[in-house]
């Protein structure tokens, strides 16, 4: 993709672990690249189509002086923030924070730490049967869009017996696909901490909850590690999962069954 590239800003400012680093401050240096579709600007010759250099400089140069982080990696993790904020055009960040006058007593040149993010489309399904379902659901959703998870289209709402086995209320079902830069893990790390605000407590697996919320599909991406497995494992199985998907995405293609949301919908006993 087509890149912006701002090199070595050079930003006084005052993050580190020591209070030395935070009261006298020192010289950090940032190395950026944004990927964005330059064609629109390219074409038109429009700078509102495109990202004004000189104006990211200020604001990397005003965000990195806002606060005072004992860690670059914080540092480079907010500006990552601020810039998908301020620039909706930017589909990956990287990001180089240099620290060159870091305190430690040896002829090095710099220490740094670089953070790569991207935008990636997510599908998730959300589930509730206990309390005002509804309410929860749109409180999970309000809760995403605050952090990160930028909501792009949404099913409707259905309704739905318990699936397996465990006597209980029926659910609430929707799927939402969602665009967000937060890597996977940190996206599930996210959604759970989103669940436990909503009042979540896991007892019984597959048990009431007020919240679930899955991530169900992450584009074409296969992730198999303890605590997430990305597709979802059950999504091809359940029909209170393919139904809204349906409604969203029947042309998505599942990775793994290499075949369509509606090849599966067609499929999955009801
Ligand atoms: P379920 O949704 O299957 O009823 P839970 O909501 O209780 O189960 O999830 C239990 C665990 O499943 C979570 O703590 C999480 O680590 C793990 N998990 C693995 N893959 C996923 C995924 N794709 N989406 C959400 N959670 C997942
Ligand atoms: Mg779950």
């Amino acid at each position: 993709m087509d890149q912006l590239r701002i090199k070595d800003l050079e930003v006084y400012a005052y993050h580190g672990l020591f209070g030395a680093e935070k009261e006298l401050g020192q010289r950090f240096v940032l190395d950026v690249i944004l990927d964005y579709d330059m064609t629109q600007a390219a074409k038109t010759d429009d700078l509102t189509a495109s990202i004004h250099y000189g104006e990211l400089a200020q604001d990397l140069t005003h965000w990195c002086q806002e606060g005072k982080e004992d860690l670059i990696e914080t540092l480079a993790y907010k500006l990552i923030d601020r810039i998908f904020l301020a620039h909706p055009l930017v589909q990956k960040v990287s990001l180089e924070v240099k620290k060159p006058w870091a305190p430690v007593p040896l002829p090095l040149e710099t220490c740094s730490v670089k953070l790569v993010r991207q935008k990636r489309r997510v599908l998730i399904g959300l589930g509730s049967n206990q309390g005002d379902r509804a309410a929860n659901l749109d409180a999970a959703l309000a809760k995403m869009a605050e952090q990160h998870i930028r909501l792009v289209q949404a099913s409707g709402r259905i309704e739905t017996e318990p699936w397996g086995g465990v006597e209980q209320d029926p659910f609430l079902n929707q799927a939402v696909e969602v665009e967000s830069w937060l890597a996977p893990q940190d996206l599930l790390q996210t959604l759970l901490a989103i669940e436990a605000d909503l009042g979540r407590v896991r007892e019984v697996k597959w048990g009431p909850r007020v919240i679930d919320l899955d991530i169900l599909y992450i584009g074409q991406e296969e992730i198999y590690s303890p605590d997430l497995i990305v597709p979802h494992p059950y999504a091809a199985e359940r029909a209170f999962v393919l139904q809204p998907l349906l409604e969203i995405a029947p042309h998505f293609v599942d990775p793994v069954r290499r075949k369509s949301i509606r090849q599966l919908w067609e499929a999955v006993e009801k």
